[in-house]
């Protein structure tokens, strides 16, 4: 089957989608090397990161990409989503209308994407609770509905990101074993 040929090599590639300023970039500084930049520019144009993990006690070496500036609706293009197994669909919880963007992104996803993908919907930003725009329940319901895992997350300071992560691959790798 074409979905697992780049899992071969024991190589994962996923997606990172979602609306500008999410915290897409950061997530992945956090997951792929345990770094948050307070200045985000230094991390434009950075293409994909790579963290090599253990899963069954397997080396699985993660490639997750980042749109890069791209985030605009239907900007992101095809070539984006080829080879991809496994996808987050990050919104900022301080900022409803990322949330409300969601369903698009999944759209485009779902329309460009292999059927078997597997889909983290990432609710970012846990750190700034007061300025809460998205109930948990909200994206609680949304993530069932459409199939969803889903995981509210800090890349400022370090909370479930590896967990979603590790949730997400673990997933991927079920599938092929
Ligand atoms: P991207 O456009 O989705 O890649 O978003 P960035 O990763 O560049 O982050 C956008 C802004 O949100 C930057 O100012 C980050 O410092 C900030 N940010 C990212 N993640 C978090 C987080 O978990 N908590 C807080 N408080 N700020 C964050
Ligand atoms: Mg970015």
């Amino acid at each position: 089957q074409k979905q697992y040929n780049s899992l071969t090599d024991n190589r994962a590639n996923c997606k990172c989608l979602g609306d500008s300023a999410v915290g897409k970039s950061q997530l992945l500084a956090r997951f792929a090397r345990n770094e948050f930049n307070v200045d985000s520019k230094a991390t434009i144009g950075v293409e994909f990161q790579t963290k090599t993990l253990a899963i069954d006690q397997k080396a699985v070496k993660a490639q997750i990409w980042d749109t890069a500036g791209q985030e605009r609706y239907r900007a992101v293009t095809s070539a984006y989503y080829r080879g991809a197994v496994g996808a987050m669909l990050v919104y900022d919880m301080t900022k409803r209308q990322s949330f409300d963007h969601m369903a698009r992104w999944l759209e485009e996803l779902r329309g460009h994407a292999d059927k078997n993908i597997v889909i983290m919907l990432i609710g970012n930003k846990s750190d700034l609770g007061s300025l809460r725009a998205v109930p948990t329940e909200d994206a609680q319901e949304f993530a069932e509905r459409e199939n969803l895992f889903f995981m509210e997350t800090s890349a400022l300071e370090a909370t479930n990101v590896e967990t979603a992560f590790l949730t997400i691959l673990t997933d991927i790798y079920k599938i092929i074993s």
